[in-house]
């Protein structure tokens, strides 16, 4: 369970202009740190540079003490599971959604993912067998039941990060509720980044971040920050 920190960030995707402006802050092992901040205000441009997209101009990002620079590009895919907005899925079946993730997934592989899932109760509210074909020629998922799929895939390959980039907000709030009540069961104790901008998405947060023009400008518990609002 390691730690994220971002030292002194600064980065700008052109000369002159930064987005990041001396971003610092750390997320401890095991916990569950919420980002907030208006549109713009750099959440997606620092989770790429959590992936090494890109790198900074200036400062470090380190987990569990070690600069992401000098860590292969397999460790750290393996460090850190995304779930983005809008998740893509294949046109196969449930069970190979959730288990891909390799090329040379074996169809046991695949199948002892599906049942970590089961076992997750990620999907058990999926109607449809994991043998069901989704996609362009078969059974459309509602978007809930597509982040389900989405969200099982990445947990079943247990990355010790875990990062939400705004992975409920296309949903309406009742289906987001009951997502991030599964989330917090099984993601339990796991470093987590939630990447959100509607504060009922976060009230379960260790803190809550806030960004403004790349850089920290409050930070707290969610009662905290409400109360100054
Ligand atoms: P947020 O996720 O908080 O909405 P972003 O990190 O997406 O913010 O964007 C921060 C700033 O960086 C915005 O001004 C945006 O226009 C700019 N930006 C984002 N991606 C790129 C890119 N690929 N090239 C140039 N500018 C970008
Ligand atoms: P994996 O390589 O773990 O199987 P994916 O195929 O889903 O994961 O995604 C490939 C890589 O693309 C991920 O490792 C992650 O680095 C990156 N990625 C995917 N979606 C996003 C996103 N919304 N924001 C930033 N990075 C992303």
């Amino acid at each position: 369970r390691p730690s994220v920190v971002f030292d002194n960030v600064v980065f700008g995707y052109e000369k002159d202009r930064a987005i990041l402006n001396g971003l610092s802050f750390e997320v401890p092992a095991g916990r569950n740190y919420a980002i907030v901040g208006p549109s713009g205000a750099g959440k997606s441009t620092l989770a790429r540079l959590l992936f090494r997209f890109y790198d900074p101009q200036e400062g470090r990002i380190l987990i569990d003490g070690q600069n992401i620079k000098d860590v292969t590009q397999a460790s750290l895919r393996a460090a850190i599971g995304i779930v983005p907005q809008d998740s893509v899925l294949f046109n196969d079946t449930i069970g190979y959604n959730i288990g891909y993730g390799r090329e040379d997934a074996t169809q046991s592989d695949i199948e002892a993912a599906a049942r970590g899932a089961s076992l997750m109760g990620l999907i058990d509210r999926l109607p449809k067998r994991f043998d069901t074909e989704v996609g362009e020629r078969g059974l459309k998922l509602s978007g809930g039941e597509k982040q389900r799929v989405a969200i099982a895939r990445t947990l079943v390959k247990n990355p010790p990060i875990l990062l939400l980039d705004e992975a409920t907000s296309a949903l309406d709030t009742r289906t987001e509720q009951e997502i991030l009540a599964t989330l917090h069961r099984v993601a339990e104790h796991r470093t987590s980044i939630s990447i959100a901008h509607r504060l009922s998405t976060i009230a379960d947060a260790d803190r809550i971040l806030v960004l403004s023009d790349g850089r920290l400008v409050e930070s707290g518990r969610h009662g905290e920050l409400l109360r100054h609002d």
